[in-house]
């Protein structure tokens, strides 16, 4: 049969083929989408984070996710770390602007999102299994894919894609077929679960919340769906967990383990399951590398992080984002394509990451069960894993710690070299805003306009100094959909680089250890105008102190 052409093939109509797909859609390219599957097809995984609802707003999804009428998910309850009583903590703690997300369906949230790609223009051919995936020519790739419907009527065709996402999920088929796949030794778990009818709720105000309650052997999720039904689910060990599931079926495996969770227990005392239990292969991967010339990792297909924090949606909407940028990058200007392959990489990892450490320091704090499950998932004071540390700080860095972080901080029994470590990175950002503040004063700092000539009087002696670890580089930045040449300022904390604006380029280019604040607003006030020079004056000092609180810059003030 004859190739069909496009720009780019999606393999995969779970959340993030679907958006990777109707965002470059959006771009006006053309974008064909295979899903083996017919939707809605059902899928584990209903807890979402707020983090994902401008990405929803981005897509054109948002609208017809609200109107689907899930349940508002304002944070989650635990009986974890040191008390073995639930507590809850809230989205609102960490944002005001997205203080919930959804508990949904995934047969309908995804149903709902790879409609939006239809709506989008993108040509999505459900009940399409892609075979096999030809990387060898450098101008396209060559899937073949059979068509499922009329299985062993139809026949199987070959599709040349410019470029080819793959979003395949834990089937993950570019990463098996070029062996990209790493398992992480930390994270060898399966999970049973199903969905339950007349399942009681937790007492207001955490009724819609997700519940997660540790037991001897893991951890139990409850989910309490729209449609009255709740979704219950077991984390444990693979090897303990598939040899009793040998010896006594899953099912009675699967009540011995709830049986064990009193909290949960009391909410299933009068529930019938009625779907399940179904046993699905819980390992946390991550593939070598994310891209190659002409193809993409997206979701899952590139990398996937145990449940516990319910992040596995986010980040398949969120690498998606990056992925879309990616794409049309490299389908627009091969070079700076080639550029951000590993923006792309580094990005979407350092969002992986942020989840993969809280969840290990949260596994290994956990104190409320004793048990060989929980022994061996314990970080020790002596573990001096300097990358970890270093790890869990980035995953902090930058801002007070919140939401999960918080939590994890807050109700886990951690290492102490681990707290200390955030602790001491808090202290000192807290150190320097005080030192900045007393000696400079910080004007008004919910305005970048409003350090007042006293204050910059006083700077202007000062010296600015770049510490020898920090370095402002060019690199691709993502800017509207695409990459775009910008710069970034690269700090211990911040490998993949935090994109700054001209005026902080400008400002680290002045920078040179010797000159102080005067003669680099001398130097600024040669290319500005009169006018305009009393806002750079200002933006000038705002910058300073954010980059020394950031430790980007030290600032001599002797
Ligand atoms: C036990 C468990 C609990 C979880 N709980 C949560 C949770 O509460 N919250 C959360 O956010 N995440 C959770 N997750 C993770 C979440 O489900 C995934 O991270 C998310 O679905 C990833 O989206 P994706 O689009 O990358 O992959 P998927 O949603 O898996 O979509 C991949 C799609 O590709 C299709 N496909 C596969 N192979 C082919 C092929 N050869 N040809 C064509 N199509 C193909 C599949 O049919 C599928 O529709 C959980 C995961 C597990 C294992």
């Amino acid at each position: 049969m004859a190739g069909i052409e496009t720009d780019i093939l999606v393999v995969g109509g779970g959340p993030a083929g679907s958006t990777t797909a109707t965002l470059l859609a959006q771009q006006g390219w053309k974008v064909v989408l295979c899903e083996a599957e017919t939707f809605p097809r059902e899928h584990v995984g209903e807890s979402l984070l707020p983090a994902s609802i401008p990405i929803l707003l981005k897509s054109g999804a948002f609208a017809a996710v609200e109107a689907e009428g899930f349940l508002p998910k304002y944070g989650a309850t635990m009986v974890w770390g040191s008390q073995s009583e639930p507590w809850s903590w809230y989205f609102r703690d960490a944002s005001q602007r997205y203080p919930s997300s959804f508990q949904v369906t995934r047969s309908r949230f995804d149903q709902i999102l790879l409609e939006n790609a239809q709506e989008h223009n993108v040509d999505v051919r459900e009940a399409h299994r892609v075979l096999s995936i030809n990387l060898d020519n450098d101008e396209y790739v060559e899937v073949r894919v059979q068509p499922t419907e009329k299985e062993g009527l139809a026949e199987v065709f070959t599709l040349n894609a410019r470029f080819l996402v793959d979003a395949s999920g834990q089937n993950g088929l570019v990463a098996r077929q070029e062996k990209l796949r790493e398992e992480d030794p930390f994270f060898r778990n399966l999970a049973l679960y199903g969905y339950f009818s007349q399942a009681a709720r937790l007492p207001e105000p955490d009724s819609s919340n997700i519940f997660i309650e540790s037991i001897e052997n893991g951890w139990v999720w409850t989910i309490p769906l729209h449609t009255g039904e709740t979704s219950v689910g077991v984390v444990v060990d693979s090897v303990v967990g598939s040899k009793k599931i040998r010896s006594m079926g899953a099912e009675t495996y699967f009540h011995e383990l709830l049986a064990s969770a009193s909290y949960t227990a009391d909410l299933l005392v009068h529930a019938d399951l009625e779907k399940g239990p179904f046993v699905v292969r819980d390992w946390s991967y991550m593939a070598k590398r994310f891209s190659g010339p002409n193809y993409v990792l997206v979701g899952d297909a590139a990398c996937f992080i145990d449940p516990l924090f319910s992040s596995g949606v986010h980040l398949a909407l969120s690498s998606a984002v990056l992925a879309a940028a990616y794409v049309s990058t490299s389908l627009d200007d091969s070079e700076l394509g080639r550029a951000s392959a590993g923006v792309y990489e580094q990005n979407y990892r350092q969002q992986y990451d942020h989840f993969r450490e809280l969840a290990r320091l949260f596994y290994s704090s956990n104190r409320t069960a004793e048990s060989y499950y929980w022994e061996t998932r314990r970080l020790t004071d002596a573990d001096q894993n300097v990358p970890a540390q270093l790890a869990f700080v980035r995953a902090v860095a930058g801002q007070p710690p919140h939401g999960y972080e918080r939590a994890v901080l807050s109700h886990g029994e951690m290492p102490r070299v681990f707290s200390d470590a955030v602790s001491s990175f808090e202290k000192l950002r807290k150190q320097r805003a005080e030192k900045f503040d007393m000696t400079v004063g910080n004007g008004d700092i919910s305005s970048d306009l409003n350090f007042d000539e006293k204050n910059i009087s006083i700077l202007l002696e000062v010296i600015p100094i770049i510490p020898s670890n920090v370095s402002l580089i060019r690199k691709p930045v993502l800017d509207e959909g695409k990459f775009i040449w910008g710069s970034v300022i690269e700090t211990p904390h911040r490998p993949e680089g935090l994109p700054v604006s001209r005026l902080i380029v400008r400002l680290f280019d002045l920078i040179n250890g010797g000159r102080n604040v005067r003669d680099i607003l001398g130097e600024f006030e040669k290319s500005t105008d009169k006018q305009q020079f009393a806002t750079v004056r200002q933006q000038v000092a705002f910058s300073l102190r954010l980059l020394y609180i950031d430790g980007c810059i030290d600032l001599d003030f002797a």
